[in-house]
């Protein structure tokens, strides 16, 4: 089965299918590793405003491109890219629901970034509990509207949080950003996503690097000699998910990204299909308030 790298969102924009996910890099190395995975052949690069690190990411991107405005930086990248080639990811922060705040949150987070439109926007968390999500979205779609962002959506939304969302909107979002791996499958979501439009977003796509150790990754990664990262992150393209693993060296970046040459059997599938527990590396959405 031959996948290609990207796939649509549901108003036709394009996204990679593995992206560099940003969270808990320390802001001063975001700009050094963006440079590494760009490097690597990584064009998509997923951070939020509560990450901390947004500036870095600009750096890193301004700098291997000629829309960064500087010196074009070093390396074989140096001036090749334009802003088309690169796609980012940024979320609003749990502190800056409601529409007016979620407008300044924006705006904030463009000027750490130093890009003119961003690809995405999502929503962070729902936080029903402060019932302001749906101001949040507002403030989204306007800004989907006046063109300053390609692509809006969701993360760590449940079932409910769709239904109640999507009785307001009038831009049903492009994703839906969430803990899901091998330990944590999310059908009940994936089918939604599905029948909605939806495209389903892994975060945590290695169960934080925990799932990397479950025997039966380990058997498969042993049958088709591949590293466990790489029977995950092909078990993700798979079920036609968007997957953004976190890693720090240059080896490991180009080692997730090595999945596009190999297949897994519907045996192996239904393998894996076995592994769920309902493991959470992160909050339970409905804990975060
Ligand atoms: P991941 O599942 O991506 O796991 C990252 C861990 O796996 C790191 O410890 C990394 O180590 C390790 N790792 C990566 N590649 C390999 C490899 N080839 N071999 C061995 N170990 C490896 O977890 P994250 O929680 O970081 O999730 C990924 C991204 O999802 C985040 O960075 C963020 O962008 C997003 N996210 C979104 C959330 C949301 O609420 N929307 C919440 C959490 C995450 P090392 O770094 O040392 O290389």
């Amino acid at each position: 089965m031959k996948i290609s790298p990207r796939l649509t969102l549901n108003n036709g924009v394009m996204i990679d299918r593995l992206g560099f996910g940003l969270y808990k890099v320390p802001p001063a190395e975001a700009a050094g590793l963006v440079t590494m995975a760009l490097e690597a052949g990584y064009r998509h690069f997923d951070t939020a405003s509560m990450y901390g690190n947004e500036t870095g990411v600009g750096k890193g991107i301004g700098a291997l491109s000629a829309f960064g405005g500087g010196a074009g930086g070093s390396g074989e990248l140096a001036g090749t890219l334009t802003r088309q080639d690169v796609f980012v990811t940024t979320k609003v922060w749990n502190d800056d629901h409601g529409y007016d705040a979620t407008m300044r949150a924006f705006d904030t987070s463009m000027s750490n970034l130093g890009l003119d439109y961003l690809d995405l926007y999502l929503i962070h968390w729902p936080c029903a509990k402060r019932g302001l999500f749906t101001g949040t979205y507002r403030a989204m779609e306007t800004l989907y509207r006046e063109g300053r962002v390609r692509a809006i959506g969701v993360s760590n939304f449940q079932p409910e949080h769709l239904d109640f969302l999507l009785e307001k909107a009038e831009v049903v979002p492009a994703v839906n950003q969430i803990e899901l791996h091998p330990w944590l499958q999310q059908e009940q979501l994936r089918e939604k996503h599905a029948a909605l439009g939806i495209r389903t977003e892994a975060w945590s796509p290695l169960g934080r690097g925990q799932v990397l150790a479950d025997p039966v990754i380990l058997a498969l990664a042993a049958e088709h000699e591949r590293t466990p990262a790489q029977i995950i992150l092909r078990w993700h393209l798979q079920l036609g998910q968007i997957a953004i693993p976190k890693a720090s060296s240059s080896a490991r970046l180009r080692e997730n990204r090595g999945i596009f040459d190999f297949e897994l059997s519907a045996t192996d599938l239904a393998d894996i299909a076995g592994l769920e527990r309902g493991f959470r590396t992160g909050s339970h959405p409905d804990n975060v308030t």
